[in-house]
């Protein structure tokens, strides 16, 4: 029989009960119980006393581009997961593009893992990919642990992750949904992309106006009667145009198993502030207008927006040239997330608990990972230890991305990561980042 082993106190420990004082004692990486903050310590345990900090569950990222194989030069896992760790994060789940191989059948997915497995600082799943011509490794994909499936309405940006038609969307929800699976969509409808005018030079406003709204909202409604005819699950990623929300309230109201997504970027930085040739503020869809930025934030206010997650998509420098026509789409804030959102969400009048549910609890929830997404009995010991109310200016050479290449850079924000927590050990103090002791996690089986 294992004892306690270590108790972790603060004045502020955020729990889906409320913020309060406590003292959360850990056992074999698990929390045993949130106590009293002054609670007696049991014989043998050692006690980490965080004064004010504020202990927060570690955050789930559902959204992020690892690259890895293929193309480790834009980021890979062992610098993903330690950026992620530096930032509160101790969950994500890899998207299946952007890397080579795709994770589109059993046997690329058995090569990410095998990559993945020694250079995982946090814990790490995976998405599978839908597309055309691979309705058959859908099921197999779902039995080996996916948890779910992504699929683009528009060109993905790489030539061996093809988008999928109506046609072949049909097919692929019909399939994911006669075993219960999940599929997570880029909406974007791409008859609208071809009749906007082509995104190219300098000027940000002419990138804006190549992924109009509409082509969104179009892709949302479409994907949303295909649910409802289906009674199948989506989920809509990295959602930038806030005309959509009535829509996804309504299905929702309405029965429709839909839930939503959208992303640091579309809630902290605006298109008026983009400088000329600024590419590294460039990803698909775009950020937009300050207005829709403000009804985003209503829409996480009213609970029609889940998460807040990522889609950090990292490049190297050279692909990021000053032509937004030509320059690689995809935002880096592995890192970032937490404070950009803080910042943020305080102003607005949010406190950490709003937080935690939309950057811990929901995204677990999404993907079914009953173990992570809050500070409970039971649940996985991962933490992140916060300090909000102290400020830090974006130093890019900070980053521990690949490519350190942020749309943030200079700007000043609330909220220091102190350490971070993994199933009760310490995987970074703020400077130093331990060996990896990440785990490889598979969607649960009911
Ligand atoms: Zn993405």
């Amino acid at each position: 029989m294992s004892e306690t082993e270590l108790v972790l106190r603060s004045t502020r420990v955020v729990t889906p009960e409320g913020t309060r004082a406590a003292s959360v004692t850990v056992q074999d990486g698990k929390i045993v119980a949130v106590l009293p903050h002054d609670a007696a310590v049991p014989a043998g345990a050692r006690v980490e006393d965080f004064g004010d900090d504020v202990l927060l569950p570690g955050l789930v990222d559902t959204h992020v581009h690892v690259n890895d194989p293929g193309r480790t030069e834009w980021e890979g896992f062992w610098t993903a997961t330690r950026a992620a760790a530096a930032g509160g994060i101790t969950t994500l789940v890899d998207m299946p593009l952007n890397s080579l191989p795709p994770t589109t059948n059993t046997a690329n997915l058995d090569i990410k893992r095998e990559v993945a497995r020694s250079k995982a600082h946090i814990d790490v799943g995976f998405w599978g990919g839908a597309i055309p011509g691979n309705v058959k490794d859908l099921r197999p994909l779902h039995e080996a642990g996916v948890f779910g499936f992504k699929c683009f309405l528009s060109p993905s940006g790489v030539d061996e992750f093809p988008q999928v038609d109506q046609e072949q969307l049909a097919a692929a929800l019909g399939e994911i949904a006669a075993f219960d699976g999940l599929l997570i969509v880029h909406a974007e409808d791409p008859g609208h992309l071809d009749a906007a005018p082509e995104a190219h030079g300098p000027k940000y406003a002419d990138f804006l106006a190549s992924r109009p709204r509409v082509s969104e909202n179009d892709a949302i409604a479409g994907l949303i009667d295909l649910a409802r005819k289906l009674d199948a699950r989506v989920h809509v990623l990295h959602l930038s145009s806030a005309e959509a929300l009535p829509l996804i309230a309504a299905a929702r109201a309405d029965g429709v198993k839909i839930t939503v997504e959208t992303c640091p970027h579309f809630l902290t930085l605006t298109a008026e502030e983009v400088p000329d040739g600024a590419t590294e503020f460039k990803c698909c869809p775009p950020i937009r207008e300050a207005g829709n930025q403000d009804a985003l934030w209503q829409g996480l206010a009213d609970g029609t927006i889940d998460c807040i997650v990522s889609d950090h998509s990292p490049s190297t420098t050279d692909l990021k040239t000053p032509d937004f026509g030509t320059a690689w789409g995809g935002i880096s804030s592995l890192q970032l997330g937490l404070p950009a959102i803080w910042t943020a969400a305080r102003e607005r009048g949010h406190g950490l608990e709003d937080v935690v549910r939309w950057m811990s609890a929901a995204p677990a929830r999404l993907v079914g990972l009953g173990a992570k997404g809050a500070i409970a009995p039971g649940r996985d010991a991962d933490f992140a230890v916060l300090a909000p109310e102290e400020t830090f200016t974006v130093d890019p050479a900070d980053l521990q991305h690949r490519n350190k290449i942020t749309a943030y850079a200079g700007k000043t924000l609330h909220g220091v990561v102190r350490s971070t927590w993994l199933r009760g050990r310490k995987i970074n103090d703020g400077t130093a980042l331990a060996e990896p002791t990440g785990e490889l996690l598979e969607r649960p089986r009911a």
